[in-house]
């Protein structure tokens, strides 16, 4: 039997890397898409190296003819595409009367702009073979309350929000499922960064910010990116058939809807 296909933008580190490992696992094909070859070349070398098959291409998400290309290479090495993880994203840190033009130009384009083309692009390929598909987005807690000096971040995730629920009645026809998973507080180097960034906001102690909201997870402690893809996992495998239109948090208990 041939193997389904998946392919993760955003791969290079993080909770993209951690997918790609599990979806690897879980017996995809996996493609590996990300702005620097090098780094999705690393993780998918260490895939192919544990037995399993991966495939790495460079592609900028905010770019939609680079997204359409990235399927369009998947289906040439590995011959179809069944799930698309639109996991690629950047944090910033500002109080919303700081953000600038640029700033908030840079998040909308690689956030929202490169989630749609994301979607637009598995659903072609989906209609063109005429199978079904998952399209997974990624969201986060702070698509479902807005965070302070994450503003414009969380209109973003909100709106990736707005796109699964859209997407999904748009697409159910075509049996195509749309869903999201919306992480919590995770150690990876997008964490690293908002740490810096409000450590010096706040001037306080590197780590003292992270700890902070680390403090408040019901849990008890900071959420690893096999957290998260495990209920990628879930959301990619056919016990989510019957899913769609739904953000789903993964957060350790720091959000209740
Ligand atoms: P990260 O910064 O550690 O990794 C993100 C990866 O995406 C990097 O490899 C980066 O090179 C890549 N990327 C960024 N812009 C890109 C672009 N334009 N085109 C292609 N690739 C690009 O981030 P992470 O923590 O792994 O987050 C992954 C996703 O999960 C993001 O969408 C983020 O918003 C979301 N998320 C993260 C957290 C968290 O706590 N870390 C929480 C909720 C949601």
């Amino acid at each position: 039997m041939t193997k389904k296909v998946a392919l993760v933008t955003g791969a290079g580190q993080g909770i993209g890397a951690g997918i790609a490992f599990q979806l690897a696992d879980d017996g995809f094909a996996v493609v590996l898409a990300g702005r620097h070859l090098e780094k999705v070349q690393k993780v998918a070398d260490e895939i192919n190296g544990k037995g399993g098959k991966a495939f790495a291409i460079e592609a900028d998400v905010q770019y939609r003819a680079q997204i359409f290309e990235a399927v369009e290479k998947t289906v040439e090495h590995f011959g179809q595409l069944d799930v698309f993880v639109n996991n690629a994203g950047i944090a910033h840190v500002a109080p919303i009367v700081d953000t600038t033009e640029e700033d908030l130009a840079r998040l909308l384009d690689i956030n929202v702009k490169g989630t749609m083309y994301g979607i637009q692009a598995a659903a072609k390929q989906f209609k063109k073979q005429k199978t079904p598909g998952k399209i997974i987005n990624a969201s986060s807690i702070a698509g479902h309350e807005g965070f302070e000096l994450l503003g414009a971040y969380s209109a973003t995730k909100f709106a990736i929000r707005a796109l699964t629920q859209a997407a999904a009645k748009e697409l159910a026809q075509d049996k195509i499922t749309v869903n999201a998973y919306c992480p919590g507080i995770v150690l990876t180097p997008m964490w690293d960064e908002i740490d810096a960034a409000m450590s010096k906001l706040h001037d306080v102690p590197l780590g003292a910010s992270l700890k902070q909201y680390v403090d408040g997870i019901a849990l008890g402690r900071g959420e690893e990116p096999a957290d998260v893809a495990n209920l990628v996992s879930f959301l990619a495998s056919d016990k989510a058939n019957y899913i769609t239109g739904q953000a789903i948090l993964v957060d350790g208990g720091i959000k209740y809807v």
